[in-house]
């Protein structure tokens, strides 16, 4: 982090399970602070859409690894949004479909995968200061950063959150798969604060993580 600081850049991270609402509020914060804004869901779901486009087992760990040096994974930003091109093609909406959703954990849980998505997620504080959104952003991409949020909501809530979004997502399996995988689990990163978005509207839950934010010294 010393090295990525010289700037003074910094990190907000924002992690919980899917659904939680955590990227709206992190697009919000991100407006109204004037950051980029970083969508490490994303990252994991084009490596899923790869292995889909090039039909490798996603439950088989070394087929996974073995793409990956196959493929040129290009990380980037623009309108202030991070972007992601899988030998130079945009995914696009295909990153949401339901055959991603369902192979996204298994491909996250690759060792490799993580490596070289972590890498890529730090080298962008070396630009500009930024909000990222995951599940380890906290704990493993910045876990020095002071400014660390858990966006959680009940199960309930996240599943009618993503059907009124029109889509369908196995967020329970996904949320089991990234909460008891060995590497990188999703988990309540130290320091962070904890924000339960179930009864709230979103002005509600942005204005919570920026009062969080200011008492970790944030100036706004
Ligand atoms: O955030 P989103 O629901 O789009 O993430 C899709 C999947 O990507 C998660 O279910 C998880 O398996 C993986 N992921 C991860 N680490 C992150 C972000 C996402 O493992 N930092």
């Amino acid at each position: 982090m010393s090295e990525l600081n010289k700037k003074n850049f910094y990190a907000i991270a924002i992690d919980g399970p899917a659904a939680s609402g955590k990227s709206t509020v992190a697009r919000r914060l991100a407006e109204r602070l004037g950051l980029i804004m970083i969508n490490t869901g994303a990252m994991y779901r084009a490596i899923a859409w790869a292995s889909l486009k090039k039909n490798v087992d996603a439950s088989n760990p070394e087929a996974v690894a073995t793409m990956l040096r196959q493929i040129i994974v290009s990380c980037g930003v623009s309108d202030g949004q991070s972007t992601i091109l899988i030998d130079g093609i945009d995914p696009g909406r295909a990153l949401r479909e339901d055959q991603v959703n369902a192979r996204v954990s298994q491909v996250a849980a690759v060792p490799e995968v993580r490596q070289l998505l972590v890498e890529k997620q730090r080298a962008f504080l070396k630009w500009d200061s930024l909000v990222m959104e995951g599940r380890d952003i906290g704990s493993v991409v910045f876990p020095d950063t002071p400014y660390k949020l858990y966006i959680d909501a009940s199960e309930e809530v996240r599943l009618a959150r993503r059907s009124a979004e029109g889509l369908t997502d196995v967020v329970s399996k996904r949320d089991e798969e990234d909460s008891k995988r060995e590497n990188s689990p999703l988990i309540v990163a130290e320091g962070a604060a904890v924000i339960d978005s179930s009864e709230m509207n979103i002005d509600e839950v942005v204005e919570a993580a920026l009062v969080e934010l200011q008492k970790r010294g944030l100036v706004l």
